[in-house]
């Protein structure tokens, strides 16, 4: 008898001490867990500094030039493929000024979801901080869809403050930084990483800016084909625009104007060049070499 209550005895400790261990286990795992996946998204996230010297030819040249141009020097404005089908960029911004600059085209954002047509939206602070909804509906739903940055202010990317189409841009490098990686850091809160491309408000930029944005560690986009006019084309001439684009090009439309022929004109285009065969839409940053 006394055997017996000795055995169930040790049982019991046994028992509570492999619970004891088994919870520890769990706990310990789990606190591990949460603080890893904290301290990696906050490394991911946190703004790099300013850069006080940046080591460029183009800082340094005669030949650079201050003035805001959607080719300064080091813009990338196409794209070099090797496919063997013809292979076209389509890019969507989202502004934010103000206005019908703060809008969202669900119908055109929802067939390009549908249809799973490959393509790069540069999404400025501004207009996301507006729109988080739909920011979130995006990352949620496009696995299509590449988030890119397009600014924090939605500015030109001037080294000397200049301005184009009366926004004035950027006076010096250290706005230049707060410009790119003020939205960078936000976007990255909700991608988990930095983009890596960035497309300045107007598509604007002078050379040095181009230069710092690059040292940076990003690339600066502009485009190759003006597709829907900031979204004042008519359906028929942003549909030309985009059946006429060659091999590499970068097309440059909106996503943030949904009183306009945008939708109409890509979706017509669209449908056309799927009939025509032989092309293929990419994702900017998937065929960059030096990414
Ligand atoms: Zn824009």
């Amino acid at each position: 008898m006394k055997n017996i209550a000795g055995k169930t005895l040790w049982l019991f400790i046994l028992s509570l001490l492999l619970l004891y261990f088994a919870c520890s286990l769990e706990i310990d795992k789990g606190n591990h867990k949460s603080l890893n996946s904290v301290s990696k998204d906050i490394n991911n996230c946190k703004p790099q500094s300013f850069i006080s010297t940046i080591k460029s030819d183009i800082v340094t040249s005669e030949e650079r030039d201050l003035k805001l141009l959607t080719k300064a020097k080091g813009m990338i404005r196409k794209i070099e493929t090797s496919d063997p089908e013809k292979v076209l960029f389509l890019t969507f911004d989202a502004c934010g000024q103000g206005g019908l600059s703060d809008g969202y085209d669900s119908l055109l954002v929802d067939y390009l979801i549908k249809e799973q047509i490959p393509a790069t939206f540069f999404i400025s602070r501004r207009w996301a901080l507006k729109n988080i909804k739909y920011l979130d509906y995006i990352i949620e739903n496009g696995v299509n869809i590449d988030i890119q940055n397009h600014g924090t202010q939605h500015i030109p990317l001037s080294s000397v403050g200049d301005s184009v189409y009366s926004v004035v841009g950027t006076k010096g490098l250290r706005e230049v930084h707060y410009e790119v990686e003020t939205a960078a850091v936000f976007l990255c809160e909700k991608l988990g990483e930095k983009p890596k491309l960035f497309r300045p408000g107007t598509a604007h930029a002078d050379d040095i800016a181009v230069s710092y944005v690059n040292a940076m560690g990003y690339q600066v986009i502009s485009y190759s084909v003006l597709g829907d006019g900031g979204a004042t084309f008519t359906k028929e001439l942003i549909k030309e625009n985009i059946l006429k684009a060659k091999n590499g090009d970068i097309i440059l439309l909106h996503f943030n104007h949904p009183e306009s022929d945008v939708f109409l004109g890509v979706n017509e285009a669209v449908e056309e060049l799927r009939k025509m065969g032989n092309i293929k839409f990419g994702i900017i940053y998937d065929y960059l070499s030096n990414r």
